[in-house]
């Protein structure tokens, strides 16, 4: 059976999701980063009249029309934005057109764990260098490491930390290979960095309708980059990889920067709050710039408390690897959804301070 596949595929994991319930399950899932309010009222009036007609043919190959919108709302040329089935998409044609086996990946840990998946389908060669603590960025390192392709978040999962433009600046000045910003949780961030796509030939600058839009359902996502860089992965791109449904979904949906801005902000609310709680809880929080926390159970074991909340019907995302094994990542819109406040109890219960705790809700 294993015959079957090149050896590299043999030898590597496999990218394993964030837990996905049947949507109907009284499950609070707080696990997968997503949105809690729906998506914008003007996406469903899109669907409502979507014509069956544009269903018969192709789609636009470039998503046209939702390049379009984006170039309105950020300012940038349509020639400049390539559109994926969520970021993922531009995630995989980046390191697909770029590597192979003697060229090298490299990306601070820990981080989105699909950076390696895409690495180790391409046999191409890894060199991952672990954060500190405190999460600032190993600038030094990675400029030694000097990859075909560098990759961070910024904000980065599971730390939720920015990287500042200036440190991102000096990274795309030291390399020879293509810089890969992925601002998939930029929208719950207080800064961005856009403007590097025009300054340097080497960078991406890559977000997704997935977190900030309520659209993780739709798979849309977009790469910023100069059309020298683009001209490339356009090569690799499939020739209909965005449906016509998600083309014209997602041009309204970032159309309606005011809809999106409003949900942000309950969510942002939503994540100071939850973030001093936790810390009355006994919780080690760490700062964030994205819809979740990372946080530190100061008693008792991380796990231990994965699981239980796990039999209480909670998801939250553990992750079994170096650095994390002691942390939780928790969706910070806990607010959100009425019934939801009964999980301090369950923590609180957990973390052996239920006074604290009654104090504070
Ligand atoms: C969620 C996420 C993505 C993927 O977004 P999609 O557009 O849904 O594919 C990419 N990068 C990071 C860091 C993410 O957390």
């Amino acid at each position: 059976m294993t015959d079957y596949f090149r050896s590299n595929i043999n030898a590597m994991a496999g990218y394993v999701p964030g837990e996905q319930p049947k949507p109907d399950a009284q499950i609070i899932k707080l696990n997968s980063n997503e949105n809690p309010y729906p998506p914008s009222p003007v996406v469903m009036e899109v669907l409502r009249n979507f014509n069956g007609e544009w269903l018969r043919r192709y789609p636009n190959p470039f998503a046209e029309e939702f390049r379009h919108a984006i170039s309105q709302v950020l300012g940038v040329p349509s020639d400049w934005i390539i559109v994926g089935n969520g970021s993922d998409e531009i995630l995989n044609i980046v390191i697909r057109a770029c590597t192979e086996p003697g060229r090298k990946v490299v990306y601070p840990t820990p981080t989105y764990v699909l950076y390696r998946t895409l690495t180790q389908m391409q046999a191409a060669d890894i060199t991952e260098i672990t954060y500190s603590e405190d999460y600032r960025l190993p600038l030094k390192e990675l400029v030694a490491a000097d990859g075909s392709v560098t990759l961070i978040a910024s904000p980065n999962s599971p730390s939720g930390q920015v990287v500042s433009a200036s440190e991102l600046r000096e990274l795309a000045t030291k390399l020879s290979g293509i810089l890969v910003i992925d601002e998939a949780y930029v929208d719950f961030a207080d800064e961005n960095a856009l403007t590097l796509v025009n300054e340097f030939e080497n960078v991406i600058a890559i977000r997704t309708l997935s977190k900030g839009y309520s659209l993780a359902g739709i798979r849309l996502g977009f790469g910023v980059a100069n059309p020298k860089l683009l001209s490339g992965l356009y090569k690799v791109k499939d020739s209909y990889n965005i449906d016509a449904i998600a083309c014209a979904v997602g041009a309204a949906a970032i159309t309606d920067q005011a809809y999106k801005n409003a949900c942000v902000a309950k969510v942002k609310a939503s994540r100071t709050k939850l973030a001093t709680d936790l810390k009355q809880l006994g919780f080690q929080v760490w700062d964030s710039q994205t819809n979740f926390l990372l946080v530190k159970p100061n008693h008792g074991n991380a796990e231990d408390l994965y699981q239980r909340l796990k039999e209480q019907k909670i998801l939250v995302r553990y992750f079994q690897q170096p650095g994390l094994e002691d942390k939780l990542r928790i969706i910070g819109s806990l607010f959100n959804r009425p019934g939801n406040r009964h999980i301090y109890y369950i923590l609180g219960f957990f973390m052996g301070s239920c006074v604290l705790f009654l104090c504070c809700i």
